[in-house]
């Protein structure tokens, strides 16, 4: 086996990202400040349409700041979408409040509106009102977005939207992460554009951002001296993460569009094999296509999604399973949970296929005819 190893979604510079860490080199602004901080917030302001902008050490840390700023506290309940990655859920837990998951509904596979509803009449019946709802768009592909928000409104329940996966998606136009209170987003180093590690808090609310920038630094009151009336935390970018961030960021339409290309050729070649594709619901719906993801048919494929898997392995392609539901995850399974059956069947049954920026028309007709020869 000497072929290089073909990855799920490596990093992919666009070339400007070392002018930027070269100025911070130059200037010796080799901290969590400086110029590079300051523009990436700006430039990521221009380009979702957020009013306001932190950048961030990670997208968990923004999910964090932004629970502490709407006051969820130990004994509160949080609502967050299953299928989703453990970062989204992790920080209820922090704030020692409890999360209550629901499943997702069928044409995009994010949190079911109906459920949603159902969940927040029963909390308020109990007089136990949720604190906020935590909405992700899973694999870059928009959720009911609408139709959450208005829920959320009709309830008066705050909104963040996790759009850590779905950086560049849009709904009617609209960039996701501008439709809640809070809109979060990731540049982990798998994640559409990276900055290494790093993530963004985006909200129209100045005061908010403020606060979120405030905690991220410590918590610092204004003295000459060190003094603290609140509990603070580490979690501001590096002027030299913020570099490649804006590199990154001058690319991530291009890049949008690739990954777009490979979802393309994918279902040009597998579709009608005994694989299933997600499609946009209508043209109101545009996906960043983060990761391709295919349901297997076992019965038209005579083959299972673990199958295919560890065959891809053997030849060096790193595929991945979607997402294990937060309803069954050992650590969260004593919460509680509406629906399920939606996502425990796309766990079951679904790839995620390499998706890469950078990935090669080879590289990509080599997996097509790995794939191919199993069938
Ligand atoms: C990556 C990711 C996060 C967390 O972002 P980090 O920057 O890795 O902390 C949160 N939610 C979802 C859905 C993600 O995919």
């Amino acid at each position: 086996m000497s072929k290089e190893r073909i990855y799920l979604s490596s990093p992919h510079m666009g070339g400007t990202e070392l002018k930027y860490i070269q100025e911070a080199f130059n200037q010796n602004w080799i901290a969590p400040l400086g110029p590079n901080v300051d523009n990436f917030e700006k430039e990521l302001c221009a380009y979702s349409g957020a009013g306001h902008c932190a950048v961030l050490s990670s997208g968990t840390a923004a999910i964090h700041l932004a629970l502490i700023i709407l006051g969820v506290k130990r004994g509160d309940s949080v609502i967050c979408s299953s299928f989703t990655f453990s970062a989204s859920a992790n920080p209820i837990v922090y704030q020692g409040a409890e999360p209550i998951f629901i499943d997702s509904e069928e044409q995009t596979w994010n949190m079911d509106p109906t459920l949603l509803e159902e969940a927040l009449e029963d909390q308020i019946k109990e007089g136990r009102k949720p604190a906020a709802v935590i909405f992700v768009h899973l694999y870059g592909m928009p959720g009911k977005i609408e139709e959450i928000a208005s829920i959320c409104k009709k309830y008066e329940v705050p909104l963040i939207e996790d759009a850590a996966e779905a950086l560049g998606s849009s709904y009617k136009g609209q960039k996701l992460g501008t439709f809640g209170d809070f809109g979060i987003y990731s540049f982990n180093g798998n994640k559409i554009i990276t900055t290494s590690g790093g993530g963004a808090l985006v909200s129209n609310n100045g005061e908010w951002i403020k606060k979120a920038r405030f905690l991220a630094t410590q918590a610092r009151d204004q003295a000459p001296h060190y003094q603290h009336s609140e509990i603070g935390y580490n979690y501001r970018m590096s002027n030299i993460a913020a570099g490649i961030g804006r590199g990154q960021l001058q690319v991530l339409d291009e890049w949008a569009d690739k990954r777009r290309a490979h979802y393309g050729f994918y279902k040009q070649n597998l579709r009608g094999k005994g694989f299933r594709f997600i499609e946009e619901p209508d043209k109101d719906y545009y996906s960043n296509r983060w990761l391709t993801t295919v349901l297997v048919d076992e019965k038209a494929t005579g083959f299972d999604r673990e199958t295919l898997r560890t065959e891809l392995e053997k030849h060096n392609i790193e595929t991945r399973p979607l997402w294990k539901p937060m309803h069954l995850q050992p650590v969260f399974s004593r919460y509680p949970s509406y629906g399920g059956k939606v996502s425990e069947h796309l766990f079951e049954k679904g790839l995620c296929l390499p998706s890469g920026s950078n990935l090669t028309v080879e590289q990509k007709q080599l997996i097509i005819n790995k794939i191919t020869t199993l069938l």
